[in-house]
């Protein structure tokens, strides 16, 4: 049940307004809004404008978006525009919105879970080929996202959506993300527990909510009893890990505060353990207090990490406890972690009810329509009806009987889904980039492909876990400060003195039992040119001098 509005802390909004000025914390006072974007939000709920989709903008085409909901609200259905072709990355921060807009749309359709069957992942793959030019991008949340929507075809992408039970509701915005979930659970052997009940039961509360549809900025969660830990609780604004208690009870491990972007911090363990069957009131608490006390006044503050971080975990738990559960939790062991584990889940395992999963790996996460209706096609003609996308931009197909095994082995390699790839076709991720993304300065995926092509041929032995990341700008949507070797887009300059796309150097980043950020050293930068030989130099260098077992992260 959500938690009522006493206990979700509403009555806290009453309280007077303090003198000095404040961060834009509602629940001190702090209502009016404090810059445009919590304007607009105050103007109008941004679940509203799915309505004038339907009914106007579809009809009347692209010159009749009001630019509140083309620039704000459209985005809390999972729209964005794209970036409009032939504009470098130089221009990214000199010119206004307007003018890097194209007019066509990105869509994202959350994949709650990761889990989806064939018959949905038909739907998907149908709708990237009808509307969106075969586009399809897996994401490291899990999501499916295209390219090339016009708004006129919006109304027909969603019915086709949900008439398979999926949506776009909630997938971008200041809103509850897409709930990420371990591909396994339900079928690993080493699972503390399954998250999917507690995932889908605050996806049919919570998600599309009035109450949670104005949040100070985005809120991502992850839910999971994976052995190890893919959904990366380390880097969420909320996370549920799965443990036992000293009963041997199964429950959650609750985590808040963790995020990337230009300030990354690791998440806060509060020290509580949370029953299943309290996961979606805890979740609820946990978002209300970011609605309510999050920092809205800038948008660089806005995340819960910057609240938790002035809060501590022991204040952050009293108020959840005291002002919005309305009873403490008790305490609870820490998950155990482990060091450079690999926690994509790729390659083929046995399940714990003796059949097996096959874990995939398209290049930087980068599919099609035509390709995920061959994946459809595979996964149903072996049997199985469970296809799942991962926190690494790969693909799992569950539930296949041992004698068949081989056989869709090779139907995916032959479809070049390597189950077997190498390491750097393996942990090599990349966003979307300047392809597609507004805030983009250099391209990504094509670049991320380039490297993965040349260390395969440069260093063929090289076996070891090892992340490469590759991001088109400041922000961390492929997670750059967690990698062994994280790549920041940004110009640099050319030996000839020419400003080229290029990456500034992360190095030594890693999540798991020593999570660190990767270090940025000084004048660390490549030029997109350069890439496969800077990496390669430093591989060799590590394989040259690394001691026995040595990781690349230590
Ligand atoms: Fe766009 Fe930057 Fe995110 Fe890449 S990291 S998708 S370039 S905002």
């Amino acid at each position: 049940m959500p938690p009522s509005s006493a206990q979700n802390g509403r009555t806290a909004t009453a309280a007077k307004p303090r003198r000095r000025r404040g961060e834009g914390q509602w629940a001190l006072g702090y209502r009016e809004p404090l810059n445009k974007n919590e304007e607009n939000k105050k103007n109008d709920d941004g679940l509203n404008v799915r309505d004038r989709i339907i009914n106007i903008y579809s009809k009347r085409g692209f010159d009749s978006i009001d630019p509140a909901d083309l620039r704000g609200r459209f985005r809390w259905f999972g729209l964005y525009t794209q970036r409009a072709p032939g504009i470098d990355g130089g221009k990214t921060a000199v010119l206004e919105p307007e003018e890097l807009d194209d007019r066509y749309f990105m869509l994202r359709v959350r994949i709650d879970g990761g889990q989806l069957s064939v018959a949905q992942l038909r739907a998907v793959a149908g709708i990237s080929r009808d509307f969106g030019r075969d586009t399809a991008d897996i994401t490291d949340r899990q999501n499916v996202q295209y390219h090339w929507i016009r708004v006129e075809d919006v109304p027909e992408i969603w019915d086709r959506l949900e008439s398979v039970g999926l949506s776009t509701t909630e997938a971008c915005g200041d809103t509850p993300r897409v709930i990420m979930g371990c591909p396994l659970a339900g079928v690993a052997e080493d699972e503390v527990l399954d998250g999917t009940p507690e995932i889908f039961q605050i996806y049919e509360e919570h998600i599309g909510s009035p109450l949670y549809s104005n949040l100070p900025r985005k809120f991502k969660t992850s839910i999971a009893g994976c052995s190890v830990y893919c959904t990366n609780h380390e880097i969420n604004d909320v996370a549920f890990v799965g443990v036992r208690n000293e009963a041997g009870e199964a429950g959650y491990d609750l985590f808040v505060g963790g995020g990337l972007s230009t300030n990354p911090m690791f998440a806060l363990r509060l020290g509580a353990f949370v029953r299943p069957d309290q996961v979606s009131e805890v979740w609820a608490g946990v978002c209300a207090i970011f609605r309510d006390y999050g920092y809205r006044r800038l948008r660089t503050r806005a995340r819960i990490k910057f609240l938790i971080k002035d809060w501590g975990a022991e204040k952050f738990r009293q108020v959840l406890e005291e002002k919005y559960l309305g009873y403490a939790l008790p305490d609870g062991p820490a998950p155990v972690l482990d060091q450079g584990l690999r926690r994509d889940h790729v390659g083929v395992h046995r399940q714990r009810d003796g059949r097996f999963y096959v874990g995939f790996a398209p290049k930087v996460g980068r599919v099609s329509g035509t390709s995920l209706d061959r994946i459809a096609d595979i996964a149903e003609a072996h049997g199985s009806d469970r296809i799942r996308t991962t926190a690494d931009q790969k693909l799992v197909i569950l539930d296949i009987e041992e004698d068949r095994v081989e056989s869709i082995t090779a139907a995916l390699e032959a479809e070049d889904f390597q189950v077997r790839p190498s390491t750097f076709r393996r942990q090599t991720m990349a966003c979307t980039g300047i392809e597609f993304c507004k805030l983009a300065i250099v391209e990504t995926k094509g670049r991320a492909s380039t490297l993965i092509d040349e260390l395969e041929k440069r260093l063929p032995d090289f076996e070891e876990p090892l992340t490469i990341n590759v991001n088109g700008c400041p922000n961390s949507c492929a997670r750059i400060q967690v990698a062994d070797i994280g790549l920041k887009g940004q110009l640099v300059m050319n030996d000839r003195g020419e400003q080229v796309e290029g990456y500034q150097i992360h190095l030594g980043g890693g999540m798991g039992l020593d999570a660190a950020f990767g270090k940025k050293v000084r004048g660390l930068k490549s030029t997109a040119e350069e890439l496969p030989d800077y990496v390669e130099r430093v591989l060799r260098r590590f394989q040259d001098q690394r001691k026995d077992g040595e990781s690349f992260a230590a």
